[in-house]
């Protein structure tokens, strides 16, 4: 007997299709952009660093092409508009975005991440189906959005191949995506797993909260972590744009480790 085909979004049985992390209509708007690049070979040789994303075939077509494609649609739309462009140093830019299409997107995406890795919080990212599926914006605030800046970073090529023994250097441009983890830790206060989503010059951060949580907890989280990384701001449902301050992380410190770290001291 043929095993049960339960789809991931809509829990119903059904024909699951096979799709990619990255949608392919995002897919060729990264690929495009960055073949353009005159590092593309050292962009390549990174992106080998980061381990490939296997593909989902746990969604059915109806979700697949229906109702999450729309946020897939506006994805695109929001990186021919903004994430096409690398953000320099120090610059300045407003950001608009639609406060639920961007989110629902990056909690999919994390989502489909976390069952291909079967990472520990795929049951937190379960529990926020009917918000991605756009049935329950309420439930979205258990959830903040963070946007953070990376800059193009100076780096001698030796640190990326270590057969260079010159003192050579690369400017490497934030041109990588991927979904993981920031473990962020203030020694004397705690820690929390926040979900990361990189897009370019782009890094949004989720920080998940219990859903019947006081917004008390979600105001001071907000205040210790904006205070200790550097142009990080939290994005609101009732706004329609924001000034991001392109002051972050550079390209190369955020590329090092996939799981990125951060440890702040109690000082400022
Ligand atoms: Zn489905």
């Amino acid at each position: 007997m043929e095993k049960q085909k339960i789809c991931a979004y809509c829990k119903e049985e059904k024909k699951l299709t096979k799709e990619h992390l990255w949608p392919n209509s995002l897919h060729k708007r990264i690929y495009a952009a960055n073949e353009q690049n005159e590092n593309y070979f050292w962009l390549s040789r990174l992106q080998r660093t980061i381990p490939n994303e296997p593909t989902i075939k746990d969604v059915c077509a109806h979700c697949n092409n229906v109702t999450l494609s729309i946020l897939d649609a506006y994805i695109c739309n929001l990186f021919d508009r903004e994430f096409i462009n690398i953000i320099k140093f120090n610059e300045k830019i407003s950001f608009e975005y639609d406060y639920h299409l961007l989110k629902r997107w990056l909690l999919k995406m994390s989502y489909n991440s976390a069952r291909i890795h079967s990472a520990h919080d795929e049951k937190a990212l379960e529990l926020m189906l009917p918000y991605i599926l756009g049935e329950d914006d309420n439930l979205g605030r258990s959830v903040q959005l963070f946007a953070l800046l990376t800059y193009p970073e100076e780096v001698k090529k030796r640190e990326i191949d270590k057969t260079i023994t010159s003192d050579e250097t690369i400017i490497i441009e934030p041109k990588i995506h991927r979904v993981g983890h920031i473990l962020f830790k203030v020694p004397n206060i705690g820690q929390k797993i926040l979900r990361v989503v990189h897009l370019r010059s782009f890094s949004f951060l989720l920080a998940f909260w219990p859903s019947a949580g006081g917004k008390a907890e979600q105001n001071d989280f907000e205040s210790i972590i904006t205070s200790k990384m550097n142009g990080l701001k939290l994005l609101r449902a009732n706004k329609k744009n924001i000034t991001l301050e392109c002051v972050g992380i550079g390209a190369w410190m955020s590329l090092k480790d996939a799981r990125s770290q951060f440890e702040f001291s109690n000082k400022q």
